[in-house]
Formats: C-alpha cells, sequence, structure tokens
C-alpha cells in the first residue's frame, strides 16, 4: 500500500484497504501535518515535515482546491493514522460509537482512546503508538493480570495494566524504567513508579480527545 493508494479516491470507491506499511512520515507528509508517529523524532529538526514542507506526492506549484468530501476523508484519515487503525476496524468503531449515547464522533475517539496500545502509550511504556502496539503484539503486557496480546482490547475503568515478568528482564524495560518520568499521563490515567502498574481511573471523556481531531467530519464522512 502506498501513499497514493490513500487519496481520495481509493476508500471512496469502498476498496478494502490494507495496512499501511510504508514510511510513517510519508503519511504525514500525504496530509500536510505532524501526526506524531515515530515519538522523539518527531520532536526534532529531523522531523520530515519540518525539513520539507511540501505535502507527499504534491507538486509545490499544483495545489488543488479541494472538496468537502476530500476534507472530511483527510480528517477522517488523519485519526485514522494517527492511531494505526485499519479502515474496517475503523468503521467497526464507528458503528459501536453510532449505537451509543452521545456524540457519535466523540464517542468513536473515546473508544479508539480506550484500546489497550493507546493505554500502553499513554502511560509512556511506548515512544509511540505503533512501539506500544509492537510491546503489546510481543505479549509483554499483563491486563487484569492476564497476558493479554490484542491492540484493540478496550479497557474499563479499574483495569489494571502492568508489564509481564519475563519482559521485565529486557534491556528495554530497564531503559523505560530510568526514563518513564519524564512521561506526561492523561488525568484518566494513574502510575506506579514502584511497580510500573498503569491504572484505568475513569474512562476517558470529551475533554480528553485531541483537540485536533474533527469529531464532526468524521460523522459526515461515514453519513454519505
Ligand atoms: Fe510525522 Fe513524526 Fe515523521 Fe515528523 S517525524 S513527519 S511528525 S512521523
Amino acid at each position: 500500500m502506498t501513499v497514493a493508494a490513500l487519496r481520495e479516491g481509493g476508500e471512496c470507491r469502498g476498496e478494502e484497504m490494507a495496512r499501511y506499511i510504508g514510511p510513517s512520515c510519508h503519511l504525514c507528509r500525504y496530509l500536510g501535518e505532524k501526526l506524531m508517529l515515530k515519538g522523539e523524532r518527531c520532536s526534532t529538526p529531523k522531523c520530515a515535515v519540518e525539513r520539507r514542507k511540501i505535502a507527499q506526492g504534491r507538486r509545490r506549484f499544483r495545489q488543488r482546491k479541494v472538496s468537502d468530501r476530500g476534507l472530511q476523508l483527510r480528517e477522517k484519515q488523519k485519526v485514522r493514522f494517527s492511531y494505526g487503525v485499519l479502515e474496517r476496524q475503523f468503521r467497526g468503531l464507528f458503528a459501536k460509537a453510532a449505537t451509543a449515547p452521545g456524540i457519535t464522533g466523540e464517542n468513536l475517539l473515546i473508544l479508539l482512546e480506550r484500546r489497550l496500545d493507546n493505554v500502553v502509550y499513554r502511560l509512556g511504556f511506548g515512544d509511540s503508538r505503533a512501539q506500544a502496539r509492537q510491546i503489546v503484539q510481543h505479549g509483554h503486557i499483563l491486563l487484569n493480570g492476564r497476558k493479554t496480546d490484542i491492540p484493540s482490547c478496550l479497557v474499563e475503568s479499574g483495569d489494571v495494566i502492568a508489564w509481564r515478568q519475563a519482559s521485565m528482564k529486557t534491556e528495554y524495560y530497564k531503559a523505560l524504567v530510568e526514563k518513564i518520568d519524564a512521561a506526561i499521563r492523561p488525568p484518566w490515567l494513574s502510575l506506579n513508579k514502584e511497580t510500573m502498574e498503569g491504572m484505568v481511573l475513569a474512562p476517558p471523556g470529551r475533554d480528553d480527545i485531541d483537540p485536533k481531531f474533527n469529531a464532526k467530519a468524521l460523522v459526515e464522512y461515514y453519513s454519505r
């Protein structure tokens, strides 16, 4: 799957989308903004958006007017790329969000926040969501004392996220313990730095949604 295949048109025709395995920075350049997909590198001058402020694959002097549908698609892609979710999974979450009480777009963003890979990222166990997903998939994480290697698993209030005993012997874990203080956590999560156990204090609310995401555009995109 290339960036070109992600452009307006592919998904509008309802094509099944595979996981994008190309360079993360191309996604940021395609959307023309920083999605912070690569952890620490995103805050350095090495960031591809900073270095080259031209959207991926676009020519400097051929800026087309984007349609409303194109803008909605772009907003949807921004959220989907940020959380690293497949189109099919994303549609499934949207359907779930639409049946829940409240505003569908906000419900969707809250569901995405509750994914286990996102929680592992928010706790500071991974530098990026992609890294957090790998940590979960490799079986390093216990959810309420049970090994859980499904990144899409949704956490509930009171859930405890911890490291597996064997994983605590890895070099990655030892380095993480040294630097975890610097990680910033949202108010709906807590972390015990002694035991490296995280806890979901409450489900994320609308105030915990990243303001860079446009919940209304998500609903408009799927309502056509
Ligand atoms: Fe995006 Fe991060 Fe790459 Fe910058 S370094 S282009 S923010 S993924």
